[in-house]
């Protein structure tokens, strides 16, 4: 069942020694058949649950016809995705790509080309803040504020850290030497911390007013995940520049920026580029995600699963923190979350951890009222069971 050690992989990950080989809506089969109930989504990236029929037959209709040819030659499927995403978000223009690491990288360039457009050296500046998480190449982990996975790779691109949601901090910092300010609008791997209400409209006030491009990383955030498309509609405040990245292909590798038309226009031709971004075989997998996410109805059952799925959390946690919005929610815990995940498991349910001391959900957003009913009842039978002990 489980290969000979030594691992013909390298051992980047700390895996678990379970291998799931099927799924269907929020179910996972492991090999030996043993049944889970998926509250964790492959981090927050399968947003219809498994083997959805109307992703399964895009994909299927798709590979059939057309798997991949290069960004030598125009895509329909690009465009079609393209405009969806547009229509979700503001006017502008999209770029494809493979990851969110990618995404951001894309985001990175276009803010350096702005900074440099007029003010070579004197419009450099970037900004992020604590607790971001925003990718692991080497321009994303500059963004990216854990020590522990940028000091190994130091010296990284200059980027300063801001507190999260500190409006006196980001005032004294953001100014006419600022070319760009990355925010996730919640942090998701660093604790699931939602901004402070206002804390994004400040920022936007502040990159208007020094000529700075704004960035939401809506890689965890967005694609229906908190009940709105994107996360920042909650508030109202828009980007310049949108990320969007996991659970837009649904499980296939694909991310997406969509950039604000003055943006757009500086990727000239031959200034950035990727072999299989916006392959149509992702493309047609990302059009089924979105036309699902827009149909009437589906980001309220986001939104109502999410306010159960909190109620059911605060009860089973008593005394923890609940944070979050929709279906990305975090249990403020006294501990490291690797034990309750572990244990979480043993019970059958998949959730995962986020930052140092938060459980962390992300289930599909087809979850059922009674999938969420289940897995709080064994969820909380599991922190029962370890504070009886501790
Ligand atoms: C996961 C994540 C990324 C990186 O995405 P990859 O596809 O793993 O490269 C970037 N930003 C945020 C907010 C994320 O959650």
């Amino acid at each position: 069942m489980t290969d000979p050690l030594p691992s013909a992989l390298i051992q980047n990950y700390a895996r678990q020694d379970i291998a799931f080989v099927r799924g269907q809506g929020c179910t996972l089969w492991d090999e030996s058949g043993r049944t889970y109930i998926d509250a964790f989504a492959g981090v927050a990236v399968s947003a219809l649950g498994h083997a959805h029929p109307a992703l399964v037959a895009a994909i299927t209709r798709q590979a059939g016809a057309l798997a991949h040819v290069s960004n030598h030659y125009r895509i329909p499927e690009q465009e079609a995705l393209a405009r969806q995403l547009v229509a979700l978000a503001f006017p502008g223009q999209v770029l494809l790509c493979n990851s969110g690491a990618e995404a951001n990288e894309a985001a990175l360039k276009l803010v350096r080309l702005w900074g440099n457009q007029k003010h070579v050296g004197r419009k450099s500046r970037l900004i992020a803040f604590q607790g971001a998480f925003h990718g692991r190449t080497l321009g994303a982990l500059s963004l990216t504020a854990n020590p522990k996975y940028r000091e190994p790779f130091a010296p990284l691109p200059a980027v300063e850290f801001l507190p999260f949601g500190d409006a006196a901090a980001a005032e004294a910092a953001i100014r006419d030497d600022v070319a760009g300010v990355f925010i996730e609008p919640i942090q998701g791997e660093g604790g699931v911390h939602p901004a402070p209400p206002g804390f994004l409209a400040r920022l936007r006030e502040l990159c208007d007013r020094h000529g700075a491009v704004l960035v939401f990383d809506e890689i965890q955030t967005g694609v229906g995940r908190t009940g709105k498309t994107w996360c920042w509609q909650h508030e109202g405040v828009r980007p310049d520049i949108l990320t969007s990245a996991k659970g837009l292909g649904g499980g296939l590798p694909i991310g997406a920026i969509v950039a604000a038309p003055h943006l757009a226009g500086l990727f000239a031709p031959g200034l950035h580029g990727t072999t299989f971004g916006g392959n149509p075989l992702a493309c047609a997998a990302a059009q089924v995600v979105l036309t699902e996410i827009a149909r009437p109805g589906f980001l309220d059952h986001v939104a109502a699963m999410g306010e159960r799925l909190r109620q059911g959390l605060s009860a089973a946690f008593p005394g923890c923190a609940v944070r979050g919005k929709g279906l990305l929610l975090g249990v403020q815990l006294d501990r490291d979350p690797g034990s309750v995940v572990a244990a979480a498991r043993a019970a059958g349910v998949i959730v995962g951890p986020s930052g140092a001391n938060t459980l962390r959900l992300a289930p599909p957003l087809v979850i059922s009222s009674a999938e969420i009913d289940e897995l709080v009842r064994r969820l909380a039978g599991v922190w029962a069971a370890i504070r009886s002990k501790t």
